[in-house]
């Protein structure tokens, strides 16, 4: 049982019972629980500021970690991007000059993309800024790969035509001539041997004894092996593509038929005086767009820089053809 207490009443002069209402009871506990409540609160939201929990913890190792791997992951693009950076130069200062093709621009390989924005849904957090950062990098870096790789292929193709225009042309000389003693008469103004008079060599004569090996200057078809082209007597004409065809005269005998294939340095006939001719000889034309051209131009294929000085000098020789 609880305690009654009294109180002394000066009015009546007598003792009253102290009553508590039920009402105002209640209304002080009430206050009491959220007054507990309200502090509890504070309390952990204030904690809560400076104290993590376990699982916060955990997470915030996690985006350390994350940061991290992002760190190392430009760095290797870095790397990456430097050894691209290092094919590009190559590709445009060696192989793409060698081949004649046109540098690719900078601003064409690093080009980024404009327009859209491709990195919207990685915005509005914390870390946005170094995950944008890294996509933009790996998509340029991806695209300068792509850009790269389009120009190998570009010169790949070029190189196979290059090798191919290479083994065409008429590069080295229609007979053995090893000690270059065997040059007649070269390109130019030469004396006639019949008329005795000044009259333009449109090639260049090689002398050597009737029945040497006589050989394709260069890979091609054979497109004439006869006698009916006046004054080259037996003569047969390659046509080595690209504009180029080169005429081997006053030959003894054939080796080859009309339309058959040749490959540099394949014996297409033999040394001999047919047509107009002064004695065993072979009379040797580059044709470049129709139009005759000095063969001295095109002995780069075998011949050293002091094989070529003779060559040259005994060619300039204004002497007398052997026609
Ligand atoms: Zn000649």
């Amino acid at each position: 049982m609880s305690k009654v207490k009294y109180y002394y009443d000066s009015e009546t002069l007598s003792y009253k019972k102290i009553e508590r209402r039920k009402r105002k009871t209640l209304k002080y506990v009430s206050l009491f629980i959220l007054a507990s409540a309200l502090f509890a609160f504070l309390f952990v939201f204030l904690a809560s500021q400076f104290v993590q929990s376990p699982k916060e913890r955990a997470l915030a190792r996690e985006l350390q970690h994350m940061e991290l791997q992002y760190q190392l992951l430009n760095k290797k693009m870095d790397e990456a991007q430097s050894v691209l950076a290092n094919v590009e130069e190559r590709d445009n200062s060696i192989y793409r000059l060698y081949f004649e093709a046109n540098p690719i621009p900078e601003e064409q390989r690093k080009a980024g993309f404009g327009g859209v924005n491709r990195y919207k849904d990685l915005e509005g957090f914390d870390n946005s800024k170094i995950i944008v950062e890294t996509n933009k990098r790996m998509d340029i870096l991806q695209k300068q790969i792509v850009v790269q790789s389009k120009s190998l292929d570009e010169i790949a193709i070029l190189a196979a035509d290059k090798e191919k225009f290479l083994a065409s042309i008429p590069a080295i000389q229609p007979i053995s001539n090893e000690d270059m003693t065997r040059i007649a008469s070269g390109y130019g103004y030469r004396t006639d041997p019949f008329t005795k008079v000044k009259k333009f060599h449109y090639g260049m004569d090689f002398t050597a004894p009737r029945g040497t090996p006589v050989y394709a200057t260069g890979d091609g078809t054979v497109v004439r092996a006869d006698n009916a082209s006046s004054g080259y007597g037996n003569h047969i004409r390659i046509d080595h593509g690209y504009g180029y065809v080169s005429l081997y005269g006053h030959l003894y005998k054939y080796n080859v038929r009309v339309n058959q294939k040749v490959k540099r340095g394949d014996l297409i006939g033999f040394v001999g005086s047919t047509g107009r001719s002064q004695g065993p000889h072979i009379h040797y034309e580059i044709f470049k767009d129709d139009e005759r051209i000095n063969p001295m131009n095109f002995y780069y294929g075998h011949l050293s820089a002091e094989e070529y000085s003779i060559l040259l000098e005994r060619a300039s020789l204004e002497n007398q053809s052997l026609d």
